[in-house]
């Protein structure tokens, strides 16, 4: 067993990755297997582009043009044979590789979510918690949210927001969206119903096979649930911008030069939520649909790490603007899905919530995703070894790096902005609400 199955392995056990038994080891016999097929399929196809050639030059040697045509009829069948056999092989290991995790920072903590390390803290020093600041009460108190029209017209966990809430979700989608573009990225919007297959090739399954029986943790669009027609695909609407993102760059090879890209995406979030429960369903902290404004890069292989310090910066400016107590975590091996190799989690203090309340993410997904949706790049210069005309599935090109991270997530920094935010009378009645300064320019009310 070579080492690499060995770290696998061991990685997916740090990572409470649910992995099948063995799976790792049948991915290293199945890709040498395709390794071995694909090489002879190719000297086949190779002998067979020869074949025009040879009947030609039988010219009118009857016995030498039967010979060349039995052995083209003999290299026909082998080919269709072994290209068969290939995608057979092939489509065993894209559902093996889509369930082994990604390897791990050498730095990240071990274990579950309370093995968290705090990186740093930020903004003004926490206020202290209390049930009057508990932000349902609040949008209550100010007309900002209608949860009940949300449970009547959808459901509960779905929302209405009102008033200045809705125009709050405008300049903050707006403010977030200029310190991207401030820093350089590009500007885009997404569609938010994607493929099942690129979702899962991003590292999302669509039901959480963990669970017995199968929990679907994306809403599935119904009418699109054939798998097996390829002119409908299985669609899916995506959980985060990252999915269309990614998806926008599947089947790419970039010059080195075209390196970093980066882009912030506007789209809606929906999440299934299966199983949630308890205190983070009540009014927006977990909820089924929101906005969300994600950061998505696409680097050089030796240049993750360093691009993923970048986004953390610019995800510390949005919320030091915003004048939120917030900390940065670096998370533990458990947390980390099925696609990042490290991850940054930053937490905003919720005073009526009595606790940090996760606002944004970032993860460093080195090549998991490229790997999976095929992105690539050619680098200065040029390897060696690569006489070859680049093709994007089986040329030495290296796959590039991807990264996410989240710039606003809408609902969450309302919880915050509220909880924070909120002014009392002397009888504790709430009277209204501060907002950060920077909005001002974003903002569409008056006042
Ligand atoms: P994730 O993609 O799950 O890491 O989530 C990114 C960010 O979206 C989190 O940091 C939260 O701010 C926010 N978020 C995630 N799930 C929900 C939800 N169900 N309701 C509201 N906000 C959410």
């Amino acid at each position: 067993i070579s080492e690499n199955v060995v770290y696998k392995s061991h990685n997916a056990f740090n990572r409470k990755a649910p992995i099948p038994v063995g799976a790792v080891q049948d991915i290293d016999r199945l890709y040498r297997a395709r390794r071995e097929l694909s090489n002879t399929l190719n000297s086949k196809r190779h002998a067979q582009s020869l074949m025009g050639e040879r009947i030609r030059q039988a010219g009118k040697d009857v016995q030498a043009k039967n010979l060349a045509l039995e052995e083209a009829k003999a290299l026909k069948a082998d080919v269709l044979q072994l290209g068969n056999q290939l995608s057979g092989i092939e489509d065993k290991l894209l559902s093996l590789a889509l369930a082994v995790p990604n390897d791990t920072h050498p730095l990240a903590p071990l274990g579950p979510e309370s093995a968290a390390l705090e990186l740093s803290t930020h903004g003004p020093d926490p206020i202290p918690s209390s049930p009057s600041r508990d932000h349902v009460s609040i949008a209550h108190a100010l007309d900002l949210l209608d949860l009940e029209s949300g449970a009547t017209t959808t459901g509960s966990s779905w929302y209405y927001l009102v008033n200045e809430a809705a125009l709050l979700e405008m300049a903050l989608t707006n403010y977030g969206l200029s310190v991207a573009i401030k820093h350089g990225f590009t500007p885009v919007t997404t569609p938010d119903v994607v493929r099942s297959d690129i979702a899962k090739r991003c590292g999302f399954h669509p039901r959480d096979h963990a669970t017995d029986p199968p929990v679907a943790q994306m809403y599935h669009l119904s009418g699109s649930a054939d798998p097996s027609s390829s002119s409908h695909p299985e669609l899916v609407l995506a959980g985060t911008a990252e999915i269309p993102l990614a998806g926008m760059f599947a089947n790419k090879v970039f010059d080195v030069k075209q390196l970093p890209r980066k882009v912030v995406g506007l789209g809606r979030a929906f999440r299934a939520e299966a199983g949630a429960r308890g205190a983070d369903t009540r009014g927006l902290y977990r909820v089924h649909q929101f906005t969300k404004l994600e950061l998505f890069a696409v680097t050089e292989a030796h240049k993750s790490e360093e691009l993923m310090e970048e986004l953390r910066e610019i995800q510390v400016e949005i919320f030091d603007g915003l004048g939120l107590p917030f900390r940065v975590l670096d998370m533990p091996s458990e947390e980390l899905g099925a696609s990042a190799y490290r991850k940054y989690d930053m937490e905003a203090w919720m005073p009526g919530r009595g606790s940090w309340g996760e606002i944004s993410s970032t993860s460093n997904c080195t090549d998991y995703q490229a790997r999976r949706l095929h992105i690539r790049y050619r680098p200065n210069p040029p390897p060696s070894s690569d006489s070859e005309p680049p093709s994007p599935q089986s040329s030495g090109l290296p796959f590039a790096h991807t990264l996410n991270g989240t710039a606003v997530a809408v609902p969450r920094l309302i919880v915050a902005l509220l909880e924070n935010g909120a002014r009392f009378n002397e009888t504790g009645d709430v009277v209204g609400l501060s907002l950060p300064s920077v909005l001002k320019p974003f903002w569409l009310g008056n006042g």
